[in-house]
């Protein structure tokens, strides 16, 4: 019998951006040459980098960003739900870096200074169109919303480091970060 790995022998990878820069994805990107190796063996499902709308059934999805809005929490689950290896990629996911410190303030007085009071503000007004997703109390790190298999530390982390997680995985081995490659800066 024909198995589907025969029929697409390339590894499905999904990508997402929640509260995050792009910046991780950026770094992604500073593979440079070597993502033309990539392409060879890979293909992009959900991701900034293609135009699909859904997470399809994948191998592995790369989560950049903590979460920060309802629609944060639905796409984390999405991505949990579809993609068999998860990982957090970058300080944003793994704790909520920056973003977090958000968390230090009452959410309404966060929206009350940047809507209403702030200096420069004008037509001062909370949005609340329906369309907007509702922000949540906090920035939580992306494991304690979903479970993650594999967490690549760094804002962000380098191409090489994203090299170091996946080659491994692309081999259907089990990834080791080298301890030279942490870092959380
Ligand atoms: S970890 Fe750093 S580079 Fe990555 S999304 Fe967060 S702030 Fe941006």
């Amino acid at each position: 019998m024909t198995t589907e790995r025969e029929i697409n022998p390339r590894i499905r990878i999904a990508t997402t951006s929640l509260a995050g820069c792009f910046g991780c994805h950026m770094s992604f990107l500073d593979m440079d040459e070597r993502l033309a190796g990539l392409l060879e063996q890979v293909e992009f499902n959900r991701s900034p980098f293609t135009d699909i709308k859904h997470c399809g059934p994948c191998h592995i999805g790369l989560i950049e960003g903590g979460v920060c809005n309802a629609e944060n929490v639905q796409v984390l689950r999405e991505f949990r739900a579809n993609c068999a290896i998860l990982i957090a990629v970058g300080a944003c996911a793994i704790n909520g870096n920056v973003p977090a410190l958000r968390n230090y303030f009452d959410l309404q007085d966060c929206l009350q200074e940047v809507y209403l009071t702030g200096i420069g503000v004008t037509n001062p007004q909370i949005p609340n169109d329906s369309e907007l997703p509702l922000l949540l109390d906090k920035v939580y790190p992306v494991s304690e919303v979903v479970h993650i298999d594999y967490f690549l530390p760094g804002c962000p982390p380098s191409a090489d480091e994203f090299l170091q997680i996946l080659e491994p995985l692309l081999a259907g081995q089990k990834p080791v970060l080298s301890q030279s490659r942490l870092h959380y800066d």
